[in-house]
């Protein structure tokens, strides 16, 4: 019989407010700060309902809401302009314990995506709703829906703008003149062992005939199982669906033997930006080990563990 520390199991908590390529000289001491204190309450939210016996979906739930009350990221309140001139989102959750998931994509004026999607996994027979059938989900659940003020953000705005008349889709990760960047998730490993992940996203500036990217699809941008890893994506849409990205780092984990970080790097840094993919990911184990890779100059990410390691950054480390 066990006794002591050893015997614990170990909890983690990883958050990202979305990769991009971001021009460091743009950055301000002030805005970096914002966005430092803003992921760093996400993050001990959901750090703390672990710390406290709570479940990974309680914590990757709690902690994603709080990004989307943000408007700092392309997630809820601060998701970006679409074609037409309104908000898009598209949100997934999983759980790995029993493999049950919920996603919602193309729903409009609801303050919390990552809610409602929960809300397919728990109140519905299904795993996916999308567009209207979502939002009559949602009135049925009793949502109240936000005004579209709520959504309205001058840099979004201008972002918006710049393109709104030509065909270019903007991915936050190609934005090179903004420090605003997006797409939000968590990932967490509770005390019993239990993963789950969390996406929620804006999508792309200046989006059209709904285009839905990787974050409300289960395999590609969000995937939790407690045999191997709890991934949560942020990068460009497209590629990372073709990739399967999410779903492949448990893959390389479970039928190639490959450690978390091992299957991480190799997903992000080798066969996604073979395709074309930039971006990045977080991840976690059922041990409570954790890996962050991205491709892109930087990713906004922080994470905690119950083993003291703790972290907030947003460029690559030196
Ligand atoms: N992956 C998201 C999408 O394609 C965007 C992002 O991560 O910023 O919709």
């Amino acid at each position: 019989m066990g006794t002591g520390i050893d015997d614990m199991k170990r909890y983690s908590m990883v958050i990202h407010g979305g990769a991009g390529t971001l021009v460091k000289g743009l950055m301000t001491t002030e805005l970096e700060l914002k966005y430092k204190t803003a992921l760093h309450s996400a993050l001990e939210v959901g750090y703390t309902l672990l710390a406290n016996g709570g479940t990974a979906l309680d914590a990757v739930a709690l902690s994603v809401n709080l990004l989307e009350n943000s408007p700092l990221f392309n997630a809820g309140k601060g998701s970006v302009f679409t074609n037409d001139g309104t908000h898009e989102m598209d949100a997934a959750i999983m759980d790995g314990k029993e493999l049950q998931a919920g996603a919602v994509s193309l729903i409009t004026g609801i303050k919390n995506p990552i809610s409602l999607a929960r809300d397919v996994m728990e109140k519905s027979d299904h795993v996916f709703l999308a567009g209207e059938g979502a939002m009559r989900f949602a009135k049925q659940q009793n949502y109240v829906l936000e005004n579209p003020n709520y959504f309205y953000d001058e840099v979004r705005y201008r972002q918006w703008q710049g393109i709104k008349d030509s065909d270019t889709f903007q991915l936050d990760h190609s934005v090179k003149q903004e420090g605003k960047f997006g797409t939000v998730g968590a990932v967490a490993c509770d005390q019993n062992g239990n993963l789950a992940a969390a996406t929620s996203t804006g999508g792309m500036t200046n989006k059209k005939w709904g285009r839905v990217g990787d974050s409300p699809m289960i395999g590609a941008g969000t995937y939790a199982n407690n045999k191997t890893c709890a991934v949560s994506c942020t990068g460009s849409g497209e590629f990372f669906i073709r990739g399967v990205v999410a779903y492949d780092v448990s893959c390389l984990m479970e039928y190639k033997g490959l450690s978390l970080k091992q299957a991480a790097d190799e997903v992000i840094m080798n066969r996604v930006l073979k395709i074309g993919g930039d971006g990045g990911l977080i991840a976690v184990d059922a041990q409570g080990n954790i890996a962050m890779p991205f491709n892109t100059e930087g990713m906004y990410r922080a994470y905690k563990t119950s083993v003291g390691m703790e972290e907030v950054a947003i460029y690559k480390l030196i």
